[in-house]
């Protein structure tokens, strides 16, 4: 079977694609490797998405998903390896299966980034997260380090400070780059300290799990915070592995794409956070995703094999 469009990544992005390549009659179906709705499941709350004011990420996520669903949009829930090009036929392919079609939008998004430092293989998903929806309760009544100063790490580190007893913030910087009024949510907790312009050196650890943090400040000297767990939001790294062989991404691994969200590849389209951009957020993947879908109905009407 031939499809006019494949959508890898079931995130706000894919899955406006998805809504739109489907309400254009399109033959579409939107792949899935983890949980649908992205990283917008796994985070607290949203308040920034117009129309829905304050509400969980995981309850928009899944009001995403079902819009979907209603309209009948086939979801393959398998990991996407490759994509390749096959005359104007492009194959996404599978552990298992390769299937064709006329379009792709790649909506990959991105995954956090690690800090590499010592231990840190040995206490990942069991102390050290990327993820305070997901894994904040396990740490109930315990203290705590979040890494980083932007938007994730001071609104994830909010919502921690109402589960832990103590939260540490370790950011690089002399200060919080996040937005003003995350800060002053931040700060009124009472149970958060900071230390600035310092960096994470080394996980401490016993046969139990996280013991501590070693961190060394910009004037060289190293301090052990005491923490059963910590949290790293240090920037995202885009999820193009499967894409590489395409020559569509930038040194960094972002697909570049123009404002009809077309690649270097006619008929291989990108969206939402995988590409280069200035403001990665829900809003603009959905944007994203609706832009794509409708440029490849125009390159569907005008398609020979
Ligand atoms: C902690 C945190 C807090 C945030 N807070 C906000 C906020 O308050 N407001 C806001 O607007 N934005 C926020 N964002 C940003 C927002 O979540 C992203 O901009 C948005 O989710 C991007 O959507 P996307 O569809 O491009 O990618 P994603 O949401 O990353 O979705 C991509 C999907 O593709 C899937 N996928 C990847 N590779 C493959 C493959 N090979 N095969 C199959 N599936 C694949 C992934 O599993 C994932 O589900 C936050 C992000 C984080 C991390």
């Amino acid at each position: 079977m031939l499809y006019d469009v494949l959508i890898i990544g079931a995130g706000p992005a894919g899955i406006t694609a998805a809504i739109y390549a489907k309400r254009s009659n399109l033959k579409v179906a939107m792949f899935e490797k983890d949980t649908p709705g992205g990283q917008l499941s796994k985070y607290n709350e949203i308040e920034n998405y117009t129309g829905t004011k304050k509400l969980a990420g995981y309850e928009l996520a899944t009001m995403m998903i079902d819009h979907a669903y209603e309209l009948d949009i086939e979801v393959i829930y398998d990991d996407v390896i490759k994509v390749e090009l096959d005359g104007n036929v492009k194959k996404v392919v599978t552990p298992e299966k390769t299937y064709e079609t006329k379009t792709v939008i790649v909506a990959s998004g991105n995954n956090p980034r690690r800090l590499g430092v010592e231990n840190e293989d040995k206490l990942a998903m069991n102390g050290i997260s990327w993820c305070a929806i997901c894994d904040g309760p396990l740490f109930r009544d315990k203290k705590l380090v979040v890494v980083g100063g932007g938007n994730s790490a001071v609104e994830e580190a909010s919502y921690l400070a109402s589960i832990a007893t103590h939260v540490t913030m370790v950011q690089n910087l002399d200060n919080l780059t996040a937005d003003p009024k995350a800060i002053d949510i931040l700060k009124a907790h009472k149970n958060v300290d900071y230390r600035y312009g310092s960096v994470v050196t080394r996980f401490e650890m016993d046969d139990k799990g996280m013991t501590g943090v070693t961190i060394k400040n910009n004037k060289g000297e190293t301090e052990t915070i005491s923490a059963e767990g910590a949290f790293e939001y240090i920037g995202m790294i885009p999820v193009t592995d499967f894409i590489k062989d395409l020559g569509i991404t930038n040194k960094w691994g972002y697909i570049e794409a123009n404002d009809k969200m077309e690649t270097a590849v006619p008929g291989v389209f990108g969206a939402g956070d995988v590409i280069v951009k200035q403001i990665r957020q829900v809003i603009t993947a959905a944007a994203d995703g609706a832009i794509a879908a409708q440029n490849a109905l125009k390159y569907v009407e005008a398609w020979k094999k």
